[in-house]
């Protein structure tokens, strides 16, 4: 479905001093402006508006925030890495077909972790030999899968390569395998979302992978490609990824002097974004620069040829495109304590407050530039005390109905949500040029039944 919304007189934007070259740097989607009406307009699309032909809560994403990014990644590594070089998207922060078809269509890679994301990215039409298969307890059916698209499967344990070896003889040539080591990295992000540490379920132990590249050398089955490691999430220092390029130029050393042609390094993703005001990431361009100039020079310093450079953005790519709108509902004011406000979804379509304590930045769409004087914690609508999406924010006076609009939830909403209350799933929407085009639809209540059995004796009797 397409709708058109009414012409937009785009009167003033709405964030001051956009960074348009480095979208992860913005509260908003690129362009976001007011109508004549002061409402809030993202990709020409008037957001209540939207919220009106859709429902709340609805995932609003915006195409030229989008292709911004996979545009900032590409021309970085073009301009700073004097290598092959491919961006892959970390397809767990938001796996759609269409995500996938529009990552795919600005020359992108992609990352997968299981059969559910890894089918979405073919059915979205990206190329097998640009998608990575990730995961630290991958099944014999998803490596399976991998392997006979000739996807890239990355290594991440024995069991891996014991299940691999246990599928080739049905496979018509080798898998082509990264191997992901843990790099012993530490970085300032929290806990959950850590892990470039020794004490990282991920990867091999870096004292095992002489024993892993000595023992792939009797492997005919496999072809070795590449390295791979990953340090962790929503990260703004620099540091890590330049401390990164030294350890990862060492394995590549040691792989290739045990005769592995080994032609890829992937340093994994993690740049963090803009949450709320204060926070300040590098920019796209300086993340790249500083990871390319560390590669180069550790590479020279070994004598080593460049290897093609991959990385993994999932968060930074995807995030600021991202805008949810919700219903605003009862609200209860506790004198002396606080007011809450809440909303028509909640921790089942964005479960990071509740998870990692994130914070967000949200306005009344309709009303996003009036006196924001009121202290409100927007809760969900779920069975569960800290189901807050908002904790102590300032809004304008706001009444059941108000659409409020939560920024940069492109990332690790949509894609961790859950039916928690038998809540359905929001739907989801592309938006640019005034057009909004639905990319997901409302799961609505009754399939929520679809996966339900009845055993016989307890079927009511009727
Ligand atoms: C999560 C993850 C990424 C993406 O991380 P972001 O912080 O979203 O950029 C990339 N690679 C691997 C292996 C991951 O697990």
């Amino acid at each position: 479905m397409v709708i058109s919304s009414h012409p937009v007189v785009q009167s003033a934007p709405y964030e001051q001093n956009q960074d348009l070259t480095s979208p992860n740097r913005n509260l908003t989607p690129l362009g976001t402006a007011l109508d004549d009406h002061h409402r809030l307009v993202v990709g020409g699309c008037t957001l209540s508006e939207l919220a009106r032909t859709y429902g709340t809560p609805l995932y609003v994403l915006d195409e030229a925030t989008l292709r911004g990014t996979c545009r900032a990644y590409r021309q970085a590594l073009a301009e700073h890495y004097p290598g092959p070089s491919l961006a892959v998207y970390a397809s767990k922060a938001n796996s759609s077909v269409a995500l996938s078809a529009l990552v795919a269509s600005e020359g992108l890679g992609l990352d997968a972790v299981s059969a559910g994301e890894l089918l979405t990215a073919l059915r979205g039409g990206m190329p097998a030999e640009r998608i990575v298969l990730h995961g630290n307890n991958k099944s014999k059916d998803e490596l399976a899968l991998a392997a006979g698209h000739g996807v890239t499967v990355v290594a991440d344990n024995w069991r891996d390569l014991e299940l691999l070896a246990e599928l080739a003889p049905g496979l018509e040539g080798p898998v082509n395998l990264m191997l992901r080591f843990t790099p012993g990295i530490e970085c300032h992000t929290h806990e959950y979302i850590r892990t470039g540490h020794l004490d990282s379920k991920f990867g091999f132990d870096p004292d095992q992978l002489e024993t892993v590249l000595r023992h792939l050398q009797s492997c005919s089955w496999a072809r070795l490609t590449g390295l791979h490691a990953h340090i962790g999430s929503q990260i703004f220092e620099l540091q890590p990824h330049r401390d990164l390029a030294g350890v990862m130029a060492d394995a590549l050393a040691l792989a290739r002097s045990l005769g592995h042609p080994v032609s890829d390094l992937n340093v994994g993703g993690g740049l963090g974004i803009r949450y709320v005001a204060s926070d300040d990431p590098p920019s796209i361009q300086q993340w790249v620069q500083t990871v390319a100039e560390a590669v180069v020079e550790a590479c020279a310093a070994r004598g080593l040829e460049l290897p093609r450079l991959l990385c993994e953005p999932g968060r930074s790519l995807v995030a600021t495109a991202g805008v949810t709108l919700y219903t605003v509902g009862s609200c209860k004011p506790i004198p002396g304590i606080r007011t809450y406000l809440s909303v028509d979804g909640g921790m089942s379509d964005n479960p990071r407050p509740i998870t990692y304590q994130s914070q967000y930045t949200a306005v009344l769409a309709d009303r996003p530039t009036a006196a924001a004087t009121d202290t409100v914690t927007v809760a969900g609508k779920h069975c569960e005390s800290g189901d807050v999406l908002l904790k102590d924010v300032t809004l304008p006076p706001a009444v059941p109905g108000d659409v409020l609009a939560v920024f940069a939830t492109g990332a690790y909403n949509a894609s961790m949500g859950s039916n928690y209350n038998r809540i359905p799933r929001p739907a989801a929407v592309l938006v640019g040029g005034g057009v909004a085009e639905l990319v997901q639809r409302r799961e609505q209540p009754e399939e929520l039944l679809r996966y339900d059995v009845l055993p016989a004796h307890l079927a009511p009797i009727t």
